[in-house]
């Protein structure tokens, strides 16, 4: 038995009243026992005085495999984005690049409060993503992208449907409910019209044999979504419906290109759409409509989506641009403080399939929480104002203190408690060389 007591700090729990409290949590294996505690001593004591203390922040759509390529892709139309850097770079990945890579994401997420993320990745390899999210104590639910629908560009990392089938099943064998629980396989159709009719039949199959998760990209982009709704079967969203994709256990990343009619569709359908505000003006997506979605009563989560179209992994900027980004169109009262941090944890946590175990900090509640600095002067004077608006609108990533995932201390005082901050950085830019000599771009 290992005890945990956090104390002094102010407690965000995010729990059905929304509670904000003084009190200390104490938690015990992993698991939330008593807030607010009473307890004086525990194995491990964590001061969190003058802090905010938040449930960790779930992001609903990242890729760990592209986080070698920031700022190789800056600037440019997404077609060229994809065909000139991320399939060459994506095919050029080797083992040891995909595991240097994943290990940047993660320690990046986790250095800015975030605790668990949906992750797509790409074709080969996904099983060092893997290893590395059990090794780090990071928690996600992650899969292979599955790629059998070829179109130009696509085929230097396409593969049969067969083998997309075999390689995600041999994935799934191995590392569904890994690390303890903290790792939960998804399979990852790339997007809409990157798998066949058949590969999507056999995924939802599949997805409801193990109780995995699905997720693909839906609707970024409004001249590829016309371009295939013209091919025929409909829009992105309508043609996931038909096939039976959409569900609960379904998110669908970005959703920008949307109608009234989609929308209904996505909420009846329980199904959870990822919004990822950085990735949709870099790439110059649009603004997806994600008031209407939450009116709606759409399951909305938040992404960075990926470091070439981000270019950070920062949970909290998605949180100011998602508040920010939506209220010329819709009204300063859209989009409030606390709508936007329930997307980034009790809504992320509903995507991920485990709003019983994360997305507030609640007695019986996995110990997934973030401790946040408020002395800087960027977020002065303390007048006792409302600490979720402070959040969302004033703290930054570097103000992260503290992060713990089931009870592990993984980032302390700032730092990295268990990964090496060095060694991740050094073996990523070695990487990455190899990567782009191999990909021509160098
Ligand atoms: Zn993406």
């Amino acid at each position: 038995m290992t005890s945990l007591l956090v104390r002094g700090g102010t407690v965000v729990t995010m729990d059905p009243d929304r509670r904000v409290m003084d009190g200390d949590v104490y938690a015990v294996d992993g698991r939330v026992e008593e807030l607010p505690s009473t307890r004086t001593s525990a194995d491990v004591v964590i001061d969190a005085s003058g802090q905010l203390v938040v449930p960790g922040f779930v992001q609903t759509h990242v890729h760990l495999c592209q986080s070698l390529f920031r700022g190789l892709a800056d600037d440019m139309d997404v077609v060229d984005w994809l065909r000139l850097r991320i399939w060459p770079l994506e095919q050029a990945l080797d083992a040891e690049a995909t595991r240097d890579s994943a290990l940047l994401g993660i320690a990046e997420m986790l250095l800015g409060g975030t605790t668990a993320a949906l992750t797509i990745e790409t074709v080969r390899h996904t099983e060092e993503v893997l290893r590395a999210v059990v090794d780090s104590g990071f928690r996600a639910v992650s899969g292979k992208a599955m790629m059998d629908r070829l179109e130009p560009g696509t085929e230097m990392v396409g593969e049969t449907t067969e083998e997309a089938v075999a390689e995600s099943m041999a994935l799934l064998e191995s590392f569904h409910g890994a690390g303890g629980g903290r790792l939960r396989y998804a399979f990852c159709p790339r997007g809409a019209r990157n798998a066949t009719d058949d590969l999507w039949r056999e995924t939802v199959r599949l997805a409801e044999e193990h109780d995995a998760w699905i997720h693909t990209h839906a609707a970024e982009n409004e001249a590829q979504t016309e371009r295939l709704a013209a091919l025929g079967g409909g829009t992105d969203v309508t043609y996931l419906g038909g096939l039976g994709v959409l569900g609960p256990r379904t998110v669908l990343a970005h959703c920008v290109w949307v109608d009234d009619e989609e929308i209904r569709l996505l909420a009846a359908s329980g199904a959870t759409v990822a919004h990822c505000p950085s990735s949709n003006m870099k790439l110059a997506s649009g603004f997806a409509r994600v008031p209407e979605m939450l009116a709606a009563g759409v399951n909305v989560g938040l992404g960075a989506d990926a470091s070439p179209c981000n270019n950070n992994l920062d949970a909290l900027q998605e949180m100011r641009l998602a508040a920010l980004i939506h209220k010329p169109r819709a009204g300063p009262t859209a989009m409030t403080a606390m709508d936007v941090l329930e997307m980034a944890t009790l809504r992320g946590a509903r995507a991920l399939g485990l709003q019983d175990e994360i997305g507030s900090l609640e007695p019986g509640k996995r110990a997934d929480m973030v401790m946040v600095r408020r002395d800087r002067i960027h977020a002065r004077p303390d007048g006792g104002r409302d600490p979720v608006a402070q959040l969302v609108y004033e703290l930054r990533s570097a103000d992260v203190d503290t992060v713990i995932v089931d009870g592990r201390v993984l980032v302390q005082g700032g730092r990295l408690a268990e990964l090496d901050e060095a060694e991740i950085r050094t073996r990523a830019d070695g990487s990455v060389r190899r990567v782009m000599g191999r990909a021509g771009l160098r």
